[in-house]
């Protein structure tokens, strides 16, 4: 697999890395670093910065960790001849992507690309890389496997969106908690990895889903078909289903709701009476869409 890394990214992560190492080091880099000013043509210049941070790079081991941790997946390795790393801002947009270009059936393989999006932050710390890139792979590597069947979009459904996004987070906690569960069986999961999984699956299942959480944790490599199917299921007993969205809850909102969101379910639900109600969940993307802000359970001040 050939790495492509992308400068900015570089940069900062030498950055980040040399302000942990001992003083002589950074004077060391930051000599060189002049040096570089030094070259007259611009083209050079630049030229010569790239080495530096690239030299620094290799010789920090931050290059290093990431080919580690990518060589704890070898069928990522044959199947897979790109990958790009390129910088994240925040931490909800680190992660994996597989990207595979259109046609041309026996040339799949080589139209793949494994594009990474990583903090410098996370780059610079091995752990936090390891942790981070063990569960991503391990999700790409279902993918590129034909066995697990993967499908990158869900089938959309007649009960409307707010259904389909919840069965995609269910599909998503899962999934997850299937790949938590054979890293920690192979000794690669980090502290409180389980208890996470548990309450990711949890919080789109319901208080009632801890057997199906274990079940995903402690069992076989589920495929995309069976995750699907569980992600579609009723969950077990946990109130009664909502109007809107079809999935049980414990709690519905009548009495509270704004006159707004009322008009904003009619909208889209004609059929649909105040009185029946709807789920705390259906009530909060109601009152976002007609830009009414939920109102806190406390009064604030006082
Ligand atoms: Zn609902």
């Amino acid at each position: 697999m050939k790495l492509e890394l992308a400068e900015p990214l570089v940069e900062e992560a030498v950055r980040l890395a040399l302000a942990g190492r001992s003083d002589r080091r950074r004077q060391a880099f930051h000599r060189r670093r002049e040096a570089c000013y030094a070259v007259a043509d611009p083209a050079a210049r630049d030229a010569a910065f790239r080495r530096l941070y690239r030299r620094y790079f290799l010789a920090l081991g931050l290059e290093r960790s990431l080919l580690e941790v990518l060589a704890e997946y070898p069928e990522l390795e044959t199947a897979i001849p790109r990958c790009r790393v390129a910088a994240a801002r925040r931490a909800a947009d680190e992660g994996a992507e597989l990207y595979v270009a259109p046609a041309g059936g026996r040339e799949r393989r080589r139209r793949r690309l494994l594009a990474l999006h990583l903090r410098p932050g996370t780059l610079a710390e091995g752990s936090r890389l390891r942790g981070l890139l063990r569960r991503e792979l391990l999700h790409v590597a279902d993918m590129i496997d034909p066995a697990f069947g993967y499908r990158p979009q869900l089938p959309a459904s007649t009960a409307g969106p707010v259904y389909d996004q919840l069965v995609r987070e269910r599909y998503a906690a899962l999934w997850s908690a299937s790949v938590i569960g054979r890293l920690l069986r192979r000794g690669r999961a980090e502290e409180g990895a389980r208890a996470a999984a548990l309450e990711r699956v949890r919080r789109v299942f319901g208080p009632t889903s801890e057997a199906l959480a274990a079940r995903l944790l402690d069992g076989p490599r589920p495929t995309h078909g069976e995750l699907l199917e569980l992600a579609r299921a009723p969950a077990a007993a946990a109130g009664a289903p909502c109007p809107l969205c079809r999935f049980p809850s414990a709690v519905h909102e009548v009495d509270g709701l704004e006159p707004e969101v009322v008009a904003a379910v009619r909208a889209a639900h004609p059929r649909w009476r105040r009185e029946r109600g709807l789920c705390p969940r259906c009530a909060d993307l109601y009152r976002a869409r007609a830009g009414v802000f939920a109102r806190p359970a406390v009064a604030a001040g006082g």
